[in-house]
This record gives structure tokens, sequence and C-alpha cells, in this order.
């Protein structure tokens, strides 16, 4: 690699929003062929809204505990729920206590109520049954909406469901990858009826739903294991350790500092159709250099 034509395609690169760290990366970029997405924040344009709000039991204070529950979360969905509360002017309730369980939800005590906000599966480690509206989840996440379980004092009280929007680019940058000979998978921490359903709507095959925070970076390797080379795309705090294992981490720019920290690439506005510009320009760079 020539430092002339190195220095050409990052100052290039950087015109167009893609800033690479270092000439190593705009290098390494070319020799990627599997991408991996984060969903929400980077397909989605990571503002989640209350689409639904469905009480199950005769509370009048049910929401007041929930959006009081999850004003201690800085979650996207939390904000999505305290935002929707806000709207509705309910009153807030002084938390006991307040504990994250991360890729799960929230557990909060007020007023001596037990309340327990988020996934199925949190809800069966309370023994919550979900059972008996299983269908209406499963109609709401078909839409692609996520849907969190409310619980309170050991019973299902009632649901809310969140949606975001795929942002106006995503499915053709998916596009032009697949054009390329790349395999594009979503990685996401939400259910996977939800996932398929986003994913339907940019023409993904590839997902990876219910993800773990901290196994994100654990489905890198894997690919890696595979003779893959991964560039993880990703926005949050939970992305960090994945973009910091691929070949080419790159960060979307309105995301967390800490995943624009990690990464090798960020892409200034978050339009995912910088992919594969910045793959072109990579190959074009080394084209040169050869
Ligand atoms: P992602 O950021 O990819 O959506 P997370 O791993 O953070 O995924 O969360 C996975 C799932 O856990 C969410 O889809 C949601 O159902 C649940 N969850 C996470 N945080 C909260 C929260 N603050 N309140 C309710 N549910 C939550
Ligand atoms: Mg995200």
């Amino acid at each position: 690699a020539t430092p002339t034509s190195i220095m050409v395609g990052t100052g290039k690169g950087a015109e167009r929003g893609i800033l690479f760290k270092g000439g190593e990366f705009l290098e390494g970029t070319h020799k990627i062929d599997t991408v991996l997405l984060d969903k929400t924040g980077t397909i989605t344009k990571g503002k989640p809204e209350v689409t639904d709000w469905i009480p199950l039991v005769e509370e009048d204070q049910l929401l007041s505990y929930l959006i009081s529950a999850e004003r201690g979360s800085e979650h996207p969905l939390a904000n999505a729920i305290v935002a929707y509360g806000e709207e509705k002017e309910i009153e807030y309730k002084e938390t006991d206590h307040f504990e994250a369980v991360p890729g799960h939800g929230v557990k909060a005590t007020i007023n001596n109520e037990n309340i327990l906000v988020g996934t199925r599966k949190l809800m069966e480690q309370h023994s919550i049954s979900t059972s008996e509206k299983e269908t209406q989840i499963s109609a709401l996440e078909s839409e692609g909406k996520t849907v969190m379980l409310v619980g309170m004092n050991g019973t299902l009280a009632g649901l809310i469901a969140v949606a975001d929007t795929v942002k106006e680019t995503s499915k053709e940058a998916i596009h032009q990858l697949k054009q390329m000979g790349i395999d594009v998978y979503m990685v996401t921490g939400d259910n996977i009826r939800t996932a398929q359903a986003i994913a339907d709507q940019i023409e993904l095959e590839g997902v990876f739903a219910e993800v773990l925070p901290e196994d994100k970076s654990d489905k890198v390797k894997q690919l890696q294991d595979e003779g893959k080379r991964v560039m993880m795309v990703g926005d949050g705090i939970n992305d960090a350790p994945a973009l910091a294992l691929a070949d080419i981490g790159v960060a979307i720019g309105t995301g967390t500092d800490v995943a624009i920290e990690t990464a090798d690439v960020t892409l200034v506005g978050g339009d995912l159709q910088l992919l594969s510009k910045a793959i072109l320009l990579s190959q074009k760079t080394m084209k040169n250099i050869r």
C-alpha cells in the first residue's frame, strides 16, 4: 500500500461520511465477505414509539407503575415507554428498588408492589405464565413490533408494544451488499418474530435473534471460526465487544460514544448504503497499489 493512495482513499471516504480511523482499516475493508447488522438504531431509526398499551387487570395505577419502573432504565425501549407516559401526563411513583436485567427488561419495587417489564423469559423466570396471551403477543410481533410484558405481583398485568421504523435506505443498502456477493445478517436481542418481520421488510434472509448483549461478539467469533471475514455494524453499548472483535467494526455516527470509540470506521449519518461504498473504495485503493 502506498501511503499516498491510502491518504487519497481515506480523504475520499471522509468526504462521503465514511471515517476510517487509520489506513489499515481502509486496506482491510475490501477483504470483508460477511456483514452483521445490529437491528435497533442500525437497520432501524432507533426511535421506538409505543403503538399499543393493553392492560389485562383492573388496576388504575398500572400505567403509572410501568412508567415509574422504566424511568430507571436508559434503554431506547424504556425511553419510548416513559415518553408515552409523559404524553398521557401520568404521574410517577417513587421507586424503592430498581434493577436492569440486560437483554430481558427491568425489575422494580414500588409501594411494595413487584413490577416486572420485559421478555417472556423474564416472566417465566418469575413463574408468570404468558401462554394465555400468546396469540395476541405473537400477532403484534408479526407486525414487527416489540412486545414487552408487564408483570405485577406474580401475574401478567399488561402488554405494551413499541414500533421502530426501518431507515429509508436500509433495504437498498442490503441489496447493494448482496450484489457484491457479501453475506448479510441481522443480529438482535429482540425476539425472532419481530426480527423476522423487520428482516422481511428489507429482504434480509439471515437473522440471529434473541442474542443476549454479551453474546453478540460470540456470533462474530463463530463466523470467523468458519473462515469468514466479518464486518460488524452497530450503534449501542451492547455492540462494542462485537465491534472490537470483528475484522472491521463500523459504528453508526448517531450512536453511542462507546460504539464510536470502539469501532474502526464511523458512518457519519448512519446511512447503511455507505457500507458498499466503503468496500468499493477499499477495493479501488488496493487496486491502485498493486
Ligand atoms: P436490542 O437492543 O437488540 O433490542 P436488548 O438485548 O437490549 O436488545 O433487549 C432484548 C429484549 O429485552 C428487548 O427486545 C425487550 O423485549 C427486553 N428489554 C430490554 N430492555 C428493556 C426495558 N428497559 N424494558 C422492557 N424490556 C426490555
Ligand atoms: Mg442498536
